[in-house]
């Protein structure tokens, strides 16, 4: 699968969730509309904000999917990576929305008004959330896609917010209101969680950090006939775009010639036991063996 496809692919999910998003936001405005339910139009505006985050990941990849230009040698794919921090920067909010709202029922305790119609409605879009929850981060870590995984995660805290209202039943029927504050703590603590696990690994690929351990991309390279020493290895970059350098000593008589297809049989061999590498450069060194060792 070549790059424009991933893209592609990314997008059709991302239209796919934005469609559903937008037509359970219709519903849920509609219907809270001829039924006056505050509560269930705020669920529509919430549905419809979740479509706007979708035109952000159709913006991010759009600008993410275009080809490397003069401006941006590397190619724009970081434009992923930051998109889905703005992404996981959402999280955190609904996920403080979670505890204030858990904070409020807590204080002042109400049994939630359920018609027959509205759980209905609630039922069927939750099950819509859902069906969109797994589908999207199935997609997401097939096309090793952050933004699909982060919009995925949002999903998944949008159900366990909806599904909260039935907590809420099941802790006054069962006779301990107590429950509900406590299981929305535990959903407020995972959507936390799992927007920190995306911000973390963004922000390495946004810093450099290593994206490969060196000491295994050094077993590899010095396995290679003609190598025989490496070091100032690096790594760096999105898991589907690792660009790599290294430093590799070699016999002083070495022709340029043999050299030259010696970092071509290195570059080759980094990116077929590394998946994800894009980019390899090796920097050739004569090894001095009876000098003193000067590495530069
Ligand atoms: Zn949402
Ligand atoms: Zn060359
Ligand atoms: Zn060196």
């Amino acid at each position: 699968m070549d790059t424009k496809e991933r893209f592609q692919k990314i997008r059709r999910v991302l239209i796919y969730v934005l469609i559903l998003n937008w037509g359970v936001a219709a519903a849920k405005l509609f219907y809270g509309w001829v039924i006056r339910s505050a509560s269930m139009k705020a669920d529509g505006f919430h549905s419809f904000s979740d479509g706007a985050s979708n035109l952000l990941g159709l913006l991010g990849i759009w600008i993410a999917s275009r080809p490397i230009d003069r401006s941006h040698p590397y190619g724009h794919k970081k434009f992923e990576t930051l998109t889905s921090i703005i992404i996981s920067g959402l999280l955190f909010i609904v996920c403080l929305n979670v505890v204030r709202e858990g904070v409020i029922r807590f204080l002042h305790p109400v049994v939630p008004a359920v018609s027959v119609k509205s759980f209905l409605v609630m039922g069927v879009t939750l099950a819509i959330n859902i069906g969109v929850m797994i589908y999207e981060s199935r997609r997401g870590k097939a096309l090793g896609s952050d933004v699909l995984v982060a919009d995925a995660l949002h999903t998944r805290a949008d159900i366990f917010t909806s599904s909260s209202v039935i907590i809420t039943l099941i802790g006054i029927k069962l006779g301990y209101p107590i429950l509900d504050p406590i299981a929305t703590l535990i959903i407020a603590f995972f959507i936390g969680h799992a927007a920190v696990g995306i911000l973390k690994e963004s922000s390495r690929v946004l810093s450099d950090g290593v994206a490969i351990r060196t000491e295994e991309i050094e077993k590899v390279v010095l396995s290679i006939r003609g190598v025989k020493e490496c070091h100032k290895v690096r790594s760096r970059g999105r898991p589907d775009d690792i660009h790599i350098d290294l430093h590799v000593l070699v016999d002083p008589d070495m022709d340029v010639h043999k050299a030259h297809h010696l970092s071509y049989a290195i570059e080759n061999k980094i990116r077929r036991d590394f998946q994800g590498v894009t980019d390899v450069v090796v920097h050739m060194e004569p090894l001095e063996e009876n000098k003193n060792k000067r590495r530069l």
